[in-house]
């Protein structure tokens, strides 16, 4: 936990060095309160823009953390040649569209071609893809495309189920509000006996999705 929070703090601090301008973000959410009309002097508001600036700088850290920072010190070699499953990994994202969360889950395998990833970093790569302003399937492919470049293995697999605010929240009719997206790269992609495998060990004992 503690370079856990090492890391969002040395983010934050790029993103100020790298520009995410905080006191426009202020001024911009002074001027959608005053929008709603709503009093932004009022007590409840006051601190509300700056508020909000600093929680966006926490939210959208993963613009500016470098993967290979996380990843260059964890690749191991090893002989071990069987699948490599991280299951129920939770994710917090903002959809592009609406900026409102989409969370769910992420289970994320990969076939191991002589190197490995400490198993702890797989959940910190999805937290820095989550940490962007995104829809659930370009992140599904930018995990699994990450993991496949840098871990070279003989395939990935990414399956991630979300739950999305903006069609849970919004509108009478509501959209399909839960959604799953997967990305299958190499033997994954090729092999349908690969595949079944992996799906079939992320539905055992799959505990239903809830906010
Ligand atoms: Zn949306």
């Amino acid at each position: 936990m503690m370079d856990n929070h090492e890391n969002v703090y040395k983010a934050a601090k790029l993103i100020d060095d790298n520009g995410i301008d905080q006191a426009k973000i202020s001024a911009a959410v002074a001027e959608m309160l005053a929008a709603f009309g709503e009093n932004v002097e009022r007590e409840g508001l006051r601190n509300t823009p700056e508020r909000v600036a600093r929680m966006y700088v926490e939210l959208l850290a993963g613009y500016r953390q470098d993967p290979m920072e996380i990843l260059n010190e964890a690749i191991f070699d090893v002989s071990y040649d069987e699948m490599v499953l991280v299951r129920d990994i939770e994710f917090y994202s903002l959809c592009e569209h609406h900026m409102l969360p989409f969370m769910g889950r992420a289970h994320v395998a990969y076939l191991p071609n002589g190197k490995v990833i400490g198993l702890s970093k797989i959940p910190r790569i999805v937290d820095l893809f989550a940490r962007r302003l995104q829809v659930q399937e370009r992140m599904t492919l930018q995990i699994a495309n990450l993991i496949m470049e840098v871990v070279q293995p003989h395939g990935v697999a990414v399956v991630m189920e979300g739950v999305h605010l903006c069609s849970v929240m919004r509108g009478v009719k509501k959209h399909e509000a839960r959604m799953t997206t997967s990305a299958m790269l190499g033997a994954f992609r090729k092999n349908p006996a690969t595949r079944q495998e992996f799906l079939d060990s992320i539905s055992r004992g799959a505990q239903p999705l809830r906010l």
